[in-house]
């Protein structure tokens, strides 16, 4: 009587072998954890573009605030001519009046547009800190999710690690002639052993006729499906 049992508990390991294998291919890198790579990368991307621009307006502001302390002193210098009594001159007088005006403007003029500037930093600054904070929770999270799939990946290696041994063992215990015929029809088929249940070959899913059903109650000698050809593996208990 053939001992199948043996045979299917291979056969159940190769698969678990080779779904093993399967899942730590797919799990290099999981769809999620690209996904969430790329978003990081993208908003650090962002987040520079937006941090040079606020050092630009921070030079920008520099800029403005030594063109007032330009304008003052000369507002100063020409003041103290003025009413120091140095210029005299109706016409003089007159232009530099003029002058210290336009002065006054300039001043003025520049002192808004440095509001303006601060204001644009400070709406800058509060986009800078929210996307600082939303990007370190982001790589945090990359780096929790990328540690538990490294970890998982390790274990799913340390069971692929103990399956050979288990393996010999079973085979071991497989008589050798009809080993080779599984191995045979691995060449054909996958999966060369086919469990029936309910009188139906799980293989191909074909009925088994009632006399092919009674060989194999019978457990006395191989019976294959007339379909798929795949050895068929009756389970009392199942
Ligand atoms: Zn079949």
């Amino acid at each position: 009587m053939p001992d199948l049992k043996q045979l299917w508990e291979i056969q159940l390991l190769d698969g678990q072998r080779r779904a093993l294998e399967q899942k730590l291919r797919e799990g290099q890198i999981s769809g999620e954890l690209r996904t969430l790579k790329t978003d990081i990368e993208q908003g650090r991307i962002i987040f520079n573009k937006l941090k040079e621009e606020y050092n630009l307006l921070k030079k920008l502001k520099k800029m403005k605030e030594m063109d007032v302390a330009t304008a003052n002193e000369q507002k100063k210098s020409l003041g103290e001519k003025l009413y120091g009594g140095l210029i005299t001159n109706p016409k003089e007088v007159n232009s530099s009046n003029k002058k210290l005006e336009s002065l006054d403007e300039k001043v003025k003029k520049t002192e808004d547009e440095i509001l303006s500037i601060m204001e644009q930093q400070d709406t800058l600054r509060a986009r800078l800190e929210e996307m600082s904070a939303e990007l370190s929770k982001k790589a945090e999270d990359y780096r929790r999710k990328h540690g538990t799939l490294l970890a998982s990946q390790e274990k799913v290696r340390q069971l692929l690690a103990q399956i050979p041994l288990s393996r010999q063992k079973m085979l071991e215990r497989v008589d050798n002639g009809l080993w080779q015929k599984y191995t045979e029809l691995q060449k054909k088929v996958n999966d060369p052993l086919a469990k029936v249940e309910k009188a139906t070959c799980m293989g191909c899913r074909v009925n088994i006729p009632f006399h092919d059903m009674r060989l194999l109650k019978q457990g006395d000698g191989l019976v294959f499906c007339s379909r798929c050809g795949r050895m068929l593996y009756w389970d009392k208990q199942g």
